[in-house]
């Protein structure tokens, strides 16, 4: 095959786990059913939890593989359990990664921006190097704003509502809900991990978002910040069968079938859907405020507990430090609700007809995985970008109610129960219920569900973007060649 008909070849180097490496592995497979040969790069123990995804492609015909890089058995990257956190160092995989790069010269790489060596390492290659960093484009543009005016040194308090200049829209926010690093970037022993521009001297951005939901931000994002962009997503949607669903970043710990019957038995859109991401710890005492806010509600829901913060704990074991008394018998009975511990099949749930809203922490991938479902949403940000992603669910979309969570936590700071069972209890009224605002909110959402649907079919905004990167890779190719 010559240059102009050989397929393009994209190699994907994720990030170790959560919310950054799910959307990569989609990402790789949505270019290999575009026509690249695509080849994700991972460690053996990384390439386990996608590894049977990968497989059920290429049993489809599609040119996508896994390759592993080897590490000395006395190093290993912490956490294979999708809790890798931001701050994860992953630079002894530079050499592996940097001979297997100068072995197959792939036609372009993409590369997660929290690998924060890499930039560098690809650069010395001379291969076309893409940018993914998880986010959308609405809170690229708010963060990079907050930098160039830097209007919170000017709020009297931590409270104190302000509004983001520069923007296509209002957007407010307060101190205590921006990133420390932000905040209060001198505070003694604090000191950032720079991740520098990684998009400086790349080829690009490939962003999991589609144009019709941040029209006027994708244009800021491009024009005013000067950022090559194409818009793939919603990138959750390329998972179409059951298994796929189910098992997509790790197998579901509970019984898929259990979930389902017990949504099947339930009214359309009357269930609640309830999880903070693969990433957050919230305190016990939390949970239980959480616990009595959904009790006193009185709607079903499913809640997926997550991750409980440990030291916190004395005895994590016993129930009764994270849930009221009685709490799980009572809901069994009443079967108004199911608790599941571990990882839920979210996309499976979400996309059931019995479910009407989703409480989440606003993680990028959770708050796209909303809108594709069609669904209104509680929003309670806790970290990284996510009250910028609440100020677009809520503010900007209205298609959601804010539970009234103010205060940003880092990832290494402890958690505590900051937002009380009144709040918890309101906000599922509020959204669970037939008021009218309520009924505007579902049928914005559903009309969001059905744009994110269309962009990724045939002739859609996002297949169009996958199918431009693709030419402009290969005219790239043509004419070094
Ligand atoms: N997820 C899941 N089951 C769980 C928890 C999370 O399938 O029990 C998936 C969820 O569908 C999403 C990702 O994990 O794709 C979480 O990413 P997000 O950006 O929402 O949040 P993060 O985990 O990065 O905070």
């Amino acid at each position: 095959m010559d240059s102009k008909s050989s397929p393009v070849e994209i190699f994907f180097f994720p990030y170790v786990g959560g919310g950054h490496q799910i959307p990569m592995i989609d990402i790789a497979r949505i270019f290999a059913s575009h026509g690249a040969k695509s080849t994700v790069i991972t460690t053996p123990k990384h390439a386990l939890s996608f590894q049977k995804s990968i497989n059920r492609d290429q049993e489809s015909g599609l040119s996508v593989s896994i390759k592993t890089l080897h590490l000395p058995d006395d190093i290993d990257i912490a956490d294979t359990d999708m809790s890798a956190s931001p701050h994860t160092d992953t630079s002894m995989l530079q050499e592996p990664l940097k001979a297997l790069l100068a072995e197959h010269k792939p036609d372009c790489i993409v590369h997660d921006a929290f690998h924060r060596w890499s930039a560098e390492a690809i650069y010395s290659l001379g291969i076309p190097r893409l940018v993914f960093n998880g986010n959308g484009c609405f809170s690229r543009c708010v963060m990079e704003n907050l930098g160039k005016y830097k209007p919170h040194e000017k709020a009297s308090s931590d409270y104190e509502p302000f509004v983001v200049p520069g923007l296509p829209d209002r957007v407010e926010l307060t101190k205590s809900q921006l990133p420390i690093m932000i905040r209060q970037p001198q505070q003694r022993g604090f000191v950032p991990k720079k991740m520098g521009k990684p998009e400086e001297n790349s080829f690009g951005v490939v962003v999991n978002s589609f144009y019709e939901l941040e029209p006027a931000y994708v244009e800021y994002f491009k024009k005013e910040m000067g950022n090559k962009a194409w818009l793939v997503g919603p990138v959750s949607l390329c998972n179409r069968n059951v298994e796929d669903k189910a098992e997509r970043g790790k197998k579901a710990t509970v019984d898929e079938q259990q979930v389902l019957s017990f949504l099947d038995s339930k009214e359309p859109s009357s269930v609640l859907y309830i999880s903070f991401g693969s990433l957050a710890r919230l305190a016990p005492e939390q949970l239980l405020e959480i616990a009595y806010g959904l009790e006193a509600s009185n709607h079903p829901f499913i809640w997926a507990v997550g991750k409980i913060f440990r030291s916190a704990v004395k005895d994590i074991e016993n129930e009764e430090t994270w849930l009221p008394s009685g709490f799980e018998e009572r809901i069994r009975e009443s079967k108004r609700g199911l608790i599941i511990r571990g990882w839920a099949p979210q996309l499976l749930i979400l996309e059931h007809p019995a479910v009407g809203g989703f409480l989440t922490h606003c993680g990028w991938n959770s708050t796209l995985e909303g809108v594709c479902a069609g669904l209104p949403m509680i929003t309670w940000p806790i970290t990284a970008e996510q009250f910028s992603n609440e100020k677009l669910i809520a503010d900007v979309l209205k298609i959601g109610v804010k539970v009234g969570s103010m205060h940003w936590v880092s990832w290494s700071t402890e958690p505590w129960a900051a937002v009380g069972r009144d709040k918890v209890d309101m906000a599922v009224k509020r959204l669970m219920s037939g008021d009218e605002e309520a009924v505007e909110m579902r049928r914005r959402a559903r009309e969001l569900g059905e744009k994110a649907k269309r962009a990724v079919e045939g002739g859609g905004s996002s297949y169009m973007d996958a199918d431009a990167l693709l030419q402009e890779l290969k005219s790239v190719r043509k004419s070094e060649s």
